[in-house]
Parts: structure tokens; C-alpha cells; sequence
């Protein structure tokens, strides 16, 4: 089971209560491959300018994860700059230089277009569409969006969630997009438009979500430490689609492990910056934090 990504791979500048990093790897894409790559082979559509060096690919290597379609152009790679103040639920955008993504164009290689899980990172909608038309027959597709799209690019949204399966987004998107203060009927809304399942994101609080069967709720790891919370919805993402792939079905039991699975990779990407912490981390570590949220939600019923 292969998963492709078409995201942004980028270098970040953050900066946190506890220290800063300068034009670190960072991306959607990039979060979400190396937390895809620890259940299924992920084949990565994307672009970078030429000073993305052998550093930064040294990331994907040695993992399961396909470059033939990562582009490289002239000019200077996406650099995204952000800060977090002690509310690390809440960060201010310094700058969003897109450079060589301005003019991106996602090109599917002709080996990837069999991929039978796809997630459409947060981009433009009409190239989110765009992939969709050059991929045969996905057995689900995924898909991330943000603020800037569902104001910007209402209609167009709309055409490509009505071929989505599973949307991802947080709950300050999930009101913004169905026009519902109350997210259960946001939930209902945006369900109508297409997504089958959706996964509504909530940082230190969780993740809820709704799929046919009804509603499942997940905490996020309590952890002492957060260091850095920039790709942690990226790599819940990785972890969940990751998951599925590697499971080979959609069943209520299987969404749910896996909505448990990308929240243990999420934790732990939040414990360094960058993806320092995921590319240090292993199987042996990801399956023992799986276990211990099992015990962490576990109660008797009356
Ligand atoms: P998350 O914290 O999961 O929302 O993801 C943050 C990552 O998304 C960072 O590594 C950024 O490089 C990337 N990012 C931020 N803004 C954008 C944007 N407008 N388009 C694509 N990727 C972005």
C-alpha cells in the first residue's frame, strides 16, 4: 500500500518561549512522509530551490520515502517564519515567503499515479484538484486546508472536498468552513460536502472524530515538555494515513488506532524542533507510547 503527499517542503524559522531555529527542514510534506514512512512506502511530490542541500534530503533517507517526484527549481526554497508565545495553541505567521512555491505545479510521475492513499497537503484547492485528475483510482483520499483557502477559494474548496474521504483540520477551520459555531454541527455540515470521516484537531486538547459510525475522542499525550508544537498536525496526519495504508482497511476499529497512531508520532514531534525528534525516534518507541494511551484512557464502565 503506497501513500502519495503533494505538500509544501520548506525551511522554518520559529521561535518559542524556549529557544529559536533558523531555516530548519520543515514542510507538510516533509512531517508528514517521515511519520507515513514508519508503516508504508510514501512516494513525495513537492519542490525546492537550489539551496536545499544534501543536509536536508539526508532527512528522508534511509526510510521508505520516494523523491522522484520532489522537483527542484531555480530560486530559494519556501521559508516560513513563526512564533509562539507561552500559549502554545496560539502562534503569530512573520512571514511566509513562498519563493519557488509561488509558481508550483504539482506533476505526478507516472509511477505514482496507481498510489491507493493520496493526501492533498494544504494547498491551493485547485491544484489539490488537479492532483485528484492525475491519479487513477485512490482507495481514499485525505486532505489538509487552512483559513487563507476557505475564505480565499470558497467554491473551489468545495469541488475538491466533494472527492475527499477524510478531511483533517482544526476546529477553528472546521467552524469557518461550515459556518456552525458548535462543532458537532460543524462536523455534520462538512460531512454533507463530501469527507466521509473528519479529523478536527484541537492541540494540547485532542483530536474528535466523526466518521459513520459516530464520534471518537482522543487527548493529546500529557507531556511535560513541548518544545516546539510547528508540524505536529502534519505528522498526526502522517501517523493516521500512515496507519491506514499499512492496515489496509477503513473500519471503525482501524480509524480509531489510527487516530491514537497519529497522535503518538504528533507527541512526539513536539518534543524538539524541526524534525529532530522524528527522525531520532523508532518503531520500539512509537508502539510503546501507543500502549501507554491505551492505559491513559482506559476506565471501567458502572
Ligand atoms: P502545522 O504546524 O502542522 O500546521 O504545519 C506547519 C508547517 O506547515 C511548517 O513546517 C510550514 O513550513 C508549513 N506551512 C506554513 N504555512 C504554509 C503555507 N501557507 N503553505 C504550505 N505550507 C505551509
Amino acid at each position: 500500500m503506497s501513500i502519495l503527499v503533494v505538500g509544501s517542503v520548506a525551511f522554518d524559522t520559529v521561535e518559542t518561549p524556549f529557544g529559536k531555529a533558523e531555516k530548519v527542514l520543515g514542510g507538510s510534506a516533509s512531517f508528514f512522509s517521515v511519520a507515513a514512512s514508519f508503516f508504508a512506502p510514501v512516494q513525495l511530490v513537492g519542490v525546492v530551490g537550489d539551496d536545499f542541500g544534501e543536509k536536508e534530503l539526508g532527512a528522508f533517507e534511509g526510510r521508505p520515502i520516494d523523491l522522484a517526484g520532489l522537483e527542484r527549481a531555480a530560486g530559494k526554497t519556501f521559508h516560513w517564519q513563526g512564533k509562539y508565545s507561552y500559549d502554545l495553541n496560539a502562534r503569530d505567521t512573520i512571514a511566509t515567503d513562498l519563493n519557488v512555491f509561488e509558481f508550483f505545479k504539482p506533476k505526478i510521475p507516472a509511477a505514482y499515479r496507481k498510489a491507493d492513499h493520496v493526501f492533498l497537503g494544504n494547498i491551493d484547492p485547485v491544484l489539490q484538484l488537479d492532483v485528484l485528475q492525475q491519479v487513477e483510482k485512490p482507495r481514499l483520499v485525505a486532505c489538509d486546508t487552512m483559513n487563507f483557502w476557505i475564505s480565499g477559494k470558497a467554491a473551489e474548496l468545495r469541488t475538491t472536498l466533494a472527492r475527499v474521504d477524510v478531511l483533517l483540520i482544526n476546529d477553528a477551520e472546521a467552524r469557518q468552513l461550515s459556518g456552525e459555531w458548535n462543532v458537532v454541527k460543524a462536523a455534520r455540515a462538512i460531512r454533507a460536502m463530501g469527507p466521509r470521516t473528519l479529523v478536527v484537531k484541537k492541540g494540547e486538547h485532542g483530536v474528535l472524530m466523526f466518521s459513520d459510525s459516530g464520534s471518537f475522542a482522543a487527548p493529546a499525550f500529557p507531556l511535560e515538555e513541548v518544545f516546539d508544537p510547528t508540524g505536529a498536525g502534519d505528522t498526526f496526519a502522517g501517523g493516521f494515513i500512515g496507519y491506514l495504508a499499512g492496515a489496509g482497511d477503513t473500519r471503525e476499529d482501524t480509524l480509531r488506532r489510527a487516530v491514537i497512531m497519529g497522535s503518538a508520532l504528533a507527541s512526539f514531534s513536539v518534543e524538539d524542533f524541526s524534525l529532530d525528534r522524528l527522525l531520532r525516534l523508532t518503531r520500539a518507541e512509537v508502539d510503546e507510547r501507543f500502549r501507554r494511551f491505551k492505559q491513559l484512557t482506559h476506565f471501567e464502565a458502572i
